[in-house]
């Protein structure tokens, strides 16, 4: 349903980003992948998506701090493809600690990469998106974008904030066959995720189950994380023709977390 689309996801070198790009090449779009990671294993990324979905797997090592890198990511994407339909903004990190103790710089760097970089892309692909009269803007915010914790100010401000930019994004665009959605996962199960049950069972001395249904889960209803294929097939969804009249909307992924 994709084919012929052009499909940028800002870090994609791995975990949800990496399943979003994936996901899209399976319904046929072109990939742009962005991201930090090992140049060769990068390299084998792009191989696999390229021959396992007969689809084209450019990437671009843009840093998402640095509006000039973004400017040329999307530059060289829209003359390299000929078009940018589906940007993904999905970069992110996260810092964990009290407001008192809240480094200024990881405040500054966390709206940056978790925030600011969505505002840029975004800015410099709808020209290309109106020219072609559609365009599909996918934000990864997080349960975070709904509802807070405790230490962590920036990723949550920055959360909400893409929620924010959103639903301007889709007001803007909304006569344009241009969408603009965020999609909130609550946990997804991703390598990362995966590192820390152990340390986090060792920590506390309880089992592997324990830490997943009681420590990490503990805000999630359904007691399982989300996949990234699930996170993948939903982007796949809003870049689909049947998702036009979807727009300015957050969407929770989070096995009933925002419920609550
Ligand atoms: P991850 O650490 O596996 O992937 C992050 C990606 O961003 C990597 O490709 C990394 O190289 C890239 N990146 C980091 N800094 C960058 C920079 N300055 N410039 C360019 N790329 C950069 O993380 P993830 O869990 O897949 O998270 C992806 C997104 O999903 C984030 O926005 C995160 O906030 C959001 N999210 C994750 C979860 C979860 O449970 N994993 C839940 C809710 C929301």
């Amino acid at each position: 349903p994709l084919s012929g689309k052009v499909a940028l996801v800002t870090g994609s070198t791995s975990g949800i980003g990496l399943g979003i790009a994936r996901a899209l090449a399976e319904a046929g779009a072109d990939i742009v992948l962005n991201g930090f990671g090992d140049a060769k294993e990068i390299e084998i990324t792009q191989e696999q998506i390229a021959a396992g979905f007969g689809v084209r797997a450019n990437y671009s090592p843009a840093d998402m701090t640095s509006p000039d890198s973004i400017a040329e990511m999307i530059v060289t994407t829209i003359t390299q493809s000929g078009r940018l339909d589906i940007l993904v903004n999905n970069a992110g990190i996260q810092h964990v600690a009290p407001l008192e103790q809240f480094p200024p710089q990881k405040w500054d760097q966390i709206l940056a990469i978790n925030l600011s970089s969505a505002f840029h892309t975004t800015r410099l692909a709808l020209p290309a998106m109106r020219q072609n009269g559609f365009g599909r803007v996918i934000n990864v915010a997080s349960a975070h974008g709904l509802v807070a914790s405790p230490f962590k100010a920036a990723y949550v401000a920055a959360k909400h904030g893409i929620v924010g930019l959103t639903k301007v994004t889709a007001l803007e665009t909304a006569e344009a066959g241009i969408t603009c959605n965020a999609i909130c996962p609550g946990y997804v199960y991703t390598p990362l995720v995966e590192a820390q049950i152990d340390g986090q069972a060792k920590a506390h001395g309880i089992s592997r189950d324990q830490v997943i249904r009681d420590v990490l889960l503990a805000q999630q209803p359904s007691k399982r994380f989300a996949s990234v294929e699930e996170i993948g097939a939903l982007a796949v969804f809003l870049s689909s023709a049947a998702a036009a009249s979807i727009t300015g909307t957050a969407l929770p992924v989070d096995g009933g977390w925002t419920a609550h």
